[in-house]
C-alpha cells in the first residue's frame, strides 16, 4: 500500500509592519519573467542542467528564490512531458508569479511574545519585509505547532498577491504520520457543506453504500444573533464589545464545525479504505457566477473551515482528501445525470426528466461523490436506487439526536430497518 507524507498548506495574508509592498509586488513581476525565461530556454533546447546558472546571473531576486522558480518551470516543463499535455506551457505571461523560497533561505518565521507568527520575506536580495501573519484560526494553530514541535517541518513557501492582497502559503510535514494514497481507496465519500447541514454520501463500485445528513441549525442561528447584537454595539460606537462578540462567535462557531467534522470524518471510517471528497471552492470566487446558490454558500458559513478541518482530522488517520470542480452538483440528477438549475427548489430536489425525487443536498452529495469516483478513474457504478436520508441534528451541547428518516426515494428503496445506526 502506498502512503505519502502528510502535507498541509497554510494560507495567510501579511500584516507587513516594516519593508515596502511595492517591492514585494517588484519582485513577483520578476519572478515571471524568471518563470518565463526558463521556459523558453527549455523551448529553446538549452540543457536543463545550464538553465539555473543562466537565468540567475540576469535575476534580481534572492539566490534560493530563483533556483525555486526555476525548478517550478522545470517541473511544468516534465508534467507536460510526461502526460502529453496538449500544449506546452506558456512563456508570454504576464503578471506577478509567486515567490518561492525555501524555510530559513528567503523567508523565515518566529513566534513573538503575544502569541503571533511574525515573517520576514527576502523580496530582493538586500530587502526584507517583516510583519505578523493573519489567518484562520485553524492555520495558525498549526503553523504555531509547527515551530515549537519536531512532529512538524516548515517547508518551502510561496508569497503571492490574491485579489490585490499580499499572501504567505506555507508548506508544513508531518513527519510521524502519513495518508493512504488517494488511488488505494475503495470508497469516495462526497460531501456537500452547506450553510446548515452537511450532506455525506458513501459510495463504491457496488454503489451508494449509506448517506448521511447532518444538520446543525444553531450555527446559522448563533450566527444571525451574534449579527445582530455587533450591529447594535457598533451603533452604538462600542468597538471593544464589538470585538468581544466577534471573539465569541468565532470561538463558538470553531468548536461547532470541529464536532461537525468529527462526526464526519468518524462515519466515513465505517467504509472500507474510505477518501473523503469536497467542492474546490477556491477558484470559484475569482472566475465564474455560479449562481445564487453558490454565493450564498461563499458568503455564509465558513465552508473552507469546515472543509478544512475535516481534512485534517482525516489526515490523522490516515484517509486522504480529494477536491473536485463543483459545477452543476446541484442542479444535475444523480440517477438519469439530467442537468436543469429548474430541478432543484431549495431542499428539494424534483428531476425534470425522470422524476427522481430527493433531498436536494444529499443530491449534490451523490454528485460530488460521483465526480470523484471519476476522478480517481473508476468506473462509476449504476445507481439504479438510493437509500432513504437519514438525519442526525448537532444539539448545541454536542450531543446528536437520534436519527430520522425524512425524504424517502421514490425509485423502488424500501427502508429496511438501518436507519437506527447511532453515529
Ligand atoms: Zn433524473
Amino acid at each position: 500500500m502506498t502512503t505519502n507524507p502528510l502535507v498541509k498548506t497554510l494560507d495567510f495574508q501579511l500584516d507587513i509592519q516594516s519593508g515596502n509592498e511595492g517591492l514585494l509586488y517588484d519582485a513577483t513581476l520578476e519572478a515571471r519573467s524568471v518563470y518565463n525565461e526558463t521556459i523558453r530556454l527549455a523551448k529553446e533546447g538549452v540543457n536543463w542542467n545550464a538553465i539555473p546558472d543562466r537565468v540567475a546571473d540576469d535575476a534580481n531576486l534572492v539566490k534560493n528564490t530563483t533556483q525555486r522558480v526555476v525548478a517550478k518551470a522545470l517541473g511544468a516543463m516534465e508534467n507536460h512531458y510526461e502526460y502529453d499535455d496538449f500544449g506546452q506551457p506558456s512563456h508570454t505571461k504576464d503578471g506577478t508569479y509567486p515567490l518561492r523560497a525555501n524555510y530559513e533561505e528567503g523567508y523565515n518565521l518566529s513566534l513573538t511574545d503575544d502569541g503571533d507568527v511574525a515573517f520576514r520575506i527576502s523580496a530582493k536580495p538586500y530587502n526584507h519585509l517583516k510583519g505578523v501573519l493573519e489567518g484562520s484560526e485553524a492555520h495558525l494553530d498549526i503553523l504555531q505547532t509547527a515551530l515549537e514541535s519536531d512532529e512538524w517541518k516548515i517547508g518551502t513557501a510561496e508569497t503571492l498577491f490574491h485579489n490585490e492582497n499580499a499572501e504567505l502559503h506555507v508548506n508544513v510535514t508531518n513527519t510521524e504520520q502519513t495518508v493512504r494514497d488517494k488511488q488505494d481507496s475503495r470508497t469516495v465519500v462526497g460531501v456537500d457543506v452547506n450553510e446548515d447541514n452537511v450532506a455525506l454520501t458513501a459510495l463504491s463500485e457496488g454503489g451508494v453504500e449509506d448517506t448521511l445528513v447532518i444538520d446543525f441549525p444553531e450555527i446559522k442561528f448563533e450566527r444571525h444573533r451574534y449579527f445582530t447584537m455587533r450591529k447594535r454595539v457598533q451603533n452604538a460606537g462600542k468597538d471593544s464589545i464589538h470585538n468581544t462578540l466577534e471573539g465569541r462567535e468565532e470561538r463558538f462557531v470553531c468548536d461547532r464545525l470541529h464536532k461537525v467534522s468529527r462526526h464526519i470524518v468518524g462515519w466515513s471510517q465505517r467504509f472500507e479504505k474510505p477518501c473523503i471528497v469536497f467542492e474546490d471552492l477556491k477558484e470559484m470566487r475569482d472566475s465564474i457566477d455560479y449562481g445564487t446558490r453558490m454565493n450564498r454558500r461563499l458568503h455564509h458559513l465558513p465552508f473552507r473551515a469546515l472543509q478544512y478541518y475535516t481534512s485534517y482530522k482525516a489526515s490523522f488517520r490516515g484517509i486522504p482528501t480529494a477536491w473536485i470542480n463543483p459545477e452543476y452538483t446541484s442542479q444535475r440528477c444523480p440517477m438519469c445525470g439530467h442537468t436543469e438549475r429548474a430541478n432543484r427548489n431549495k431542499k428539494r430536489f424534483k428531476c425534470r426528466d425522470c422524476g427522481h425525487q430527493d433531498h436536494s443536498d444529499r443530491g449534490a452529495s451523490v454528485n460530488i461523490a460521483v465526480k470523484g469516483v471519476k476522478k480517481l478513474d473508476w468506473n462509476v457504478p449504476a445507481l439504479n436506487s438510493l437509500p432513504v436520508v437519514r438525519k442526525v441534528r448537532r444539539q448545541a451541547s454536542g450531543a446528536v439526536d437520534a436519527p430520522t428518516v425524512t425524504h424517502p426515494t421514490v425509485r423502488g428503496y424500501q427502508a429496511d430497518g438501518r436507519v437506527g445506526v447511532s453515529d
